[in-house]
């Protein structure tokens, strides 16, 4: 047995980790070992073996205290899974669900998926959807939600004890959350299993007295303001974390994460285009062919004034840099472009039809002269 790799170099992980530490490294390894990525591999079978055994060791708080004084000495006699003899395909159903078996094996394993050791609730993550305009989105908004969620009791601060008590470690377990039974597994003969503790719910501690106002739970229903800042440069669709935000724990747990989900409402103005906006102007042919003077609306607020010369065409874009949308937590904006529409009339009244004929005679002879004002009653019968 002299063969056998140290346990925190199987996890990858410090003598001194944390529970949460070690749990996260089996994780991580044992989806790594997955049969559908791993299917017939022996290797694999016997490293996830080894895994599943040094988790088994490591995630009960007496049998790693075991380990660390006396090595694999110190386990002899102890009851653990025999992972080692354990068929394959049945191990796997332990920590990748599926299963009567599974679920009786996954407690074996210290119910490294779901309810595990001394593991606090945590709080539940919560979501609220805000709408914001597109000025908000460029600049920036601070804005308050009501957030729906479980809040910690204040008349126990949380710990689920009455006032004047405190929570008591398990007599049940001893403290550790969990307990061992012995149970026969069928044609796989005996198994050793630990599960979480009934009386403790796996938390390792007890209250003598529950609190009256939240039963224990150390949670009351409500919902609270939150203040959110919105960062300059958000784009519709995205989402922020505010970590601890969530629903409370239950006693000793961490606090759930509030997610708040961004909607940018539609502008008439204009289309966003990642950090440019785009904004499309209207001209009639006259003013296209003649010159015109256009305001540009910006995000900013100040319109800008446009010259557009004679002979501007369908699609000229003219692009203002530096006045699109601020990049989100960086520096610099995009730009405004500005995109240039002809608009070729549908109907024509009785004097636009003369006008536009007699511009046709005109530019049919070889060196046409319009008579004084032409030009002027055509902007005017043509004025968008
Ligand atoms: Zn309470
Ligand atoms: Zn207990």
């Amino acid at each position: 047995m002299t063969d056998k790799r140290d346990y925190y170099e199987v996890l990858g992980v410090a003598r001194d980790a944390e529970q949460a530490d070690i749990k996260r490294a089996f994780r991580k390894l044992a989806r790594d070992h997955h049969p559908d990525v791993n299917q017939h591999d022996p290797e694999a079978e016997s490293r996830f073996k080894e895994l599943a055994e040094a988790y088994e060791v490591l995630s009960s708080p007496d049998s790693r205290a075991a380990y660390d004084r006396y090595g694999f000495d110190g386990l002899r006699g102890r009851p653990l899974t025999d992972f080692e003899h354990m068929p394959f395909d049945d191990l796997f159903s332990v920590f990748f669900g599926g299963g009567a078996f599974g679920d009786v094996l996954r407690q074996a394993a210290g119910g490294s998926w779901g309810a595990a050791g001394t593991a606090s609730e945590p709080g539940d993550d919560v979501a609220v959807a805000v709408e914001i305009t597109l000025e908000e989105a460029a600049f920036g908004v601070t804005r308050t939600v009501s957030v729906e969620a479980p809040l910690v009791c204040e008349r126990c601060q949380g710990s689920g004890a009455a006032p004047g008590t405190e929570r008591t470690p398990c007599t049940q377990c001893g403290g550790s959350g969990r307990i061992r039974r012995v149970s026969s597994m069928g044609g796989f003969g005996q198994f050793i299993q630990t599960g979480t503790c009934d009386a403790c719910a796996g938390r390792g501690t007890v209250v003598a007295e529950p609190c009256d106002e939240c039963h224990g739970s150390g949670r009351v229903r409500g919902s609270r303001d939150v203040t959110v800042e919105i960062p300059a440069g958000i784009d519709d669709g995205q989402r922020l974390r505010i970590g601890g935000e969530g629903g409370a724990p239950g006693p000793g747990g961490r606090a759930g994460d509030l997610y708040v989900l961004i909607t940018v409402q539609p502008d008439p103005r204009f289309v966003r285009d990642g950090h440019d906006l785009i904004h499309s102007i209207d001209l009639t042919m006259v003013q296209a062919a003649l010159g015109e003077t256009v305001e540009v609306p910006t995000i900013d607020g100040e319109p800008i004034e446009l010259k557009l010369s004679p002979g501007t065409q369908p699609g000229d874009t003219r692009v203002f840099r530096g006045r699109g949308v601020p990049a989100l937590r960086g520096r610099g904006r995009g730009a405004l472009k500005v995109v240039i529409n002809v608009v070729v009339p549908r109907h024509l009244d009785r004097e636009q039809r003369e006008l536009l004929e007699r511009f046709a005679q005109l530019t049919s002879e070889e060196n046409y002269q319009p008579e004084d004002g032409f030009f002027d009653r055509v902007r005017a019968a043509f004025r968008s």
